[in-house]
């Protein structure tokens, strides 16, 4: 990390400690953090002490500044150093490992205790090729007033085209930053906070922490909220099942008593023509529970899919994950101001969804 990073880091620090701390009580639940809560900035090279004492002033000083809260600063800096330090991260590589080491390391910061829990499981190089990849799931737990569980869960792998900015360092920025002010907050469910490897080669991840948890481990799992590239497309959308639609419904109400502009796609199809699932909803979906999955795209656009997720003039044909263009400099490029709205408005959602649900 060079100087200018971490002096742009310990401003970032300084503005939320501050906006934090000067909240008026308004609609959006402010959580002050504590001075013990490092900014987005968790690397091997980083400086423990230079962080801290920078916190201590900007608690400080921190409580003249009015300014309404802006919820997202903290995931954009995980964003950044996801995909400018570790870069795109394929399943099984030492990039990979290298993400999941820094988001165990981010929720021991918070003061969580994670638990890095390895798998091997067959995934796909194409999509004719199979083979074995090692990767890990990284969580963190938080326990809540009933013993009752709410998983939210964001991949962290991605593939070598980009950065992997929108899909997925957005999923687990915002995940990160929903532990880290939740930490010292009260909630009504158990909380676990999964940060899934191997999704790209096949839902690697999110396989494994279904097929290993026991009938009432599962049965216990009152809905798993999935956060998968949320900063790039025109819209904020909240895919459920139709069967089991609660989560997802919860959330549009809330968005539009409000006023977020958050939309669903009613029986959304989430599976590929060969029928095989297209994130990690899919086998929370298969046992049953009760998903909201969060996503941003645009479903008027191209074939009307989903795929394509802003004009046509942008990207690839309109397409930003899974190609060169999904770096977090295209997106503020290209769209500015999006990146900022769009992980404000899912924030407030999902914390407002762990908190009050
Ligand atoms: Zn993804």
């Amino acid at each position: 990390m060079n100087t200018l990073k971490k002096i742009s880091a310990l401003l970032i620090l300084f503005s939320f400690v501050a906006c934090a701390k000067s909240a008026p009580a308004t609609s959006i639940p402010a959580q002050p953090l504590e001075a013990t809560s490092p900014p987005a900035e968790v690397n091997v090279t980083s400086e423990p002490t230079e962080i801290s004492a920078a916190t201590e002033v900007a608690a400080t000083e921190a409580v003249v500044v009015e300014e309404e809260v802006i919820y997202g600063e903290l995931a954009r800096g995980h964003i950044e150093t996801i995909t400018e330090e570790i870069g795109a991260r394929w399943s099984g590589t030492q990039e990979e490992s290298a993400t999941a080491q820094y988001i165990e390391e981010a929720f021991t910061e918070m003061g969580y205790e994670p638990v890095v829990k390895p798998f091997e499981r067959m995934g796909w190089v194409d999509d004719e090729t199979e083979t074995a990849f090692k990767s890990a799931n990284v969580i963190a737990v938080k326990e809540g007033e009933s013993a009752r569980v709410m998983v939210v869960g964001a991949h962290y792998d991605s593939v070598t085209d980009g950065l992997g900015a929108d899909d997925n360092a957005s999923g687990v920025g915002i995940l990160l930053e929903l532990a880290e002010r939740l930490a010292d907050v009260s909630t009504p469910y158990t909380i676990y906070f999964v940060a899934f490897g191997g999704e790209e080669a096949g839902l690697l991840g999110s396989t494994d922490y279904v097929y290993s948890a026991s009938k009432d481990e599962l049965q216990n799992i009152i809905g798993f909220v999935n956060l998968d590239s949320v900063i790039a497309g025109d819209y904020t959308y909240v895919y459920g099942n139709e069967g089991k639609p609660e989560l997802r419904d919860w959330a549009l109400n809330w968005a539009s008593e409000n006023d977020i502009e958050l939309q669903t796609i009613y029986d959304v199809e989430l599976n590929d023509e060969d029928g095989y699932g297209t994130s990690d909803v899919y086998e929370f979906d298969n046992a049953r529970i009760p998903f909201a999955y969060f996503e941003s795209t645009n479903w008027t656009l191209g074939d009307k899919d989903g795929y394509t997720q802003v004009d046509p003039q942008y990207g690839d044909d309109g397409a930003i994950i899974h190609t060169e263009y999904d770096t977090l400099e295209y997106i503020d490029e290209t769209f500015p101001g999006r990146v900022d709205a769009h992980l404000n408005d899912v924030i407030r959602i999902v914390y407002a969804l762990l908190t009050e649900y």
